[in-house]
């Protein structure tokens, strides 16, 4: 398996190549040819200044001229070798072998715009006529020195583009390594977790404000909630465990007694009645077991219901224990509430309010409101019960969460009513709120803004 850094290196490295190679390559082109067109130039420019100190004085002296020493000038005057930069018969040489090209023109000899190659010089010449004299002025540049110039170049350029390749390899190497440093470290931790199998451990944290930063924040957050799931299962687990045992235990308790066989009628009578409630109680706890799970997997459908409505038959329902208690029951409710929620489930909610209300007021009045204001639906139990303590407040919509044992053992549940009432309302978007006061009273209130009437 390719490494991530290897890679990178690769492609960086194949990057710099091409970048280095096409800079260098079109850096000597344009460079040689301006090079070469100033060398043009300047044999242009003494070309002409020879021509006018000719038509000027009448003759020259190729001395007072300045002449770059690679360039070869000859004068001849009317057919004779007057002046010359190199030696006589050289001069000669390459004059008569310009001649002749001149005269058998060929295309290939003829490199140069009106320049052609003669013994290893570029030369070029013009014909003018000075007081009936007739003037040669032939100007070249010995070929060598244009190439040596350029040879020069391209092996400088070559060095450096070397070097600075080595330069660039070199820091693109310690900077990939830098960077895929904490993707190393991510691994080794990730690795090290999965050997440990402890989800309370958590990746090092990488300051290096980028994706890898982001990456780890965003994973160990996911550890997170993955071991706060896990905790939940394993606590839920327990809690369940442990209710289901209540009542199977004493239902355990009383068939042994009733195997001893030395009951009497009357208290037969009682066992079946224990068994019975306790067997009541399991079906209650397993059904909430079941529709917790059920809303755990569920997406809820958005239906109509009527509010009202519900809020009477779970009056209905409740109406005994109610007149039981010698409860005072308060109703303010606004007629044909419609509202997107499913009744089934609405009804679950106000009854596990209602019940508990009941459950937890000893006397006074249990107050139902449920009313619209601004298209915003809501409504509330509020009782005048033993109330909740300001430190359970926030607790008591979590699983099997009971507040204060002494106090609740004595009233029948387990803790489970409340968080089926909140995962219902988040699923059909309402919330829920508490406001309460021990020994004065809860009020649950249930809300979905910009419910439009
Ligand atoms: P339980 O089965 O114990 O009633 P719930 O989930 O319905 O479980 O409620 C959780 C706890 O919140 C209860 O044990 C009780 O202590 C407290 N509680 C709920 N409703 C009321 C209320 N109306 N008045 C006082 N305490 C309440």
């Amino acid at each position: 398996m390719k490494s991530v850094k290897s890679k990178l290196f690769i492609s960086y490295s194949l990057t710099i190549f091409i970048v280095l190679f096409l800079l260098s390559s079109s850096g000597i082109y344009f460079f040689s040819k301006n090079y070469e067109a100033k060398t043009f130039n300047q044999l242009e420019t003494t070309l002409s200044l020879i021509e006018k100190t000719l038509i000027v004085n009448q003759k020259i002296d190729l001395g007072n001229i300045p002449i770059n020493n690679n360039i070869f000038v000859s004068i001849v005057k009317n057919k004779k070798l007057l002046q010359t930069t190199l030696s006589i018969n050289k001069s000669k040489d390459i004059l008569s072998k310009y001649d002749y090209k001149i005269n058998n023109f060929d295309e290939e000899d003829h490199e140069y715009d009106g320049y052609l190659e003669v013994n290893d010089y570029i030369i070029k010449f013009k014909s003018i006529i000075v007081k009936n004299d007739e003037y040669q002025i032939y100007i070249g540049i010995y070929e060598f020195i244009l190439d040596e110039f350029l040879d020069d170049i391209y092996l400088f350029v070559s060095i450096l583009i070397i070097i600075l390749f080595i330069i660039l390899i070199v820091l693109g190497y310690v900077l990939i390594n830098k960077t895929i440093r904490p993707l190393k470290s991510i691994l080794e931790d990730v690795s090290t977790m999965k050997n440990k199998k402890d989800l309370a451990s958590r990746l090092l944290p990488q300051n290096t404000n980028d994706e890898f930063e982001e990456l780890t924040t965003t994973f160990n957050e996911m550890l997170k909630w993955i071991e706060n799931n896990v905790n939940n299962i394993k606590q839920f687990s327990s809690d369940a465990s442990h209710e289901l045992r209540t009542p199977l235990t004493i239902i355990q308790g009383e068939i042994e007694l009733y195997k001893k066989g030395n009951l009497s009628k009357e208290e037969i009578h009682e066992t079946l009645i224990t068994i019975d409630s306790e067997q009541k109680k399991l079906q209650n706890i397993i059904q909430d077991f079941l529709l917790l799970s059920k809303l755990d997997k569920e997406t809820l459908s958005d239906e109509k219901s009527l509010l009202d409505k519900v809020i009477f038959d779970v009056i209905e329902l409740n109406l005994a224990k109610i007149e039981e208690k010698n409860l005072e029951l308060e109703l303010e409710i606004d007629e044909d509430l419609e509202i997107s929620f499913s009744e089934k489930y609405l009804f679950i909610v106000i009854n596990n309010l209602l019940s508990n209300s009941i459950k937890y007021t000893q006397n006074g009045t249990i107050k139902i409101e449920a009313k619209i204001k601004e298209n915003d639906i809501y409504f509330l139990i509020k009782d005048t019960g033993i109330g909740i303590p300001k430190k359970d407040l926030s607790r008591i919509f979590e699983r099997f969460y009971r507040v204060d044992e002494v106090r609740t053992n004595s009233q029948e549940g387990i803790g489970l009513g409340l968080a089926i009432v909140k995962k219902i309302c988040e699923s059909f978007n309402y919330t829920i709120n508490v406001d309460s006061q021990v020994n004065k009273g809860s009020t649950f209130i249930i809300r979905r803004p910009d419910t439009k009437s």
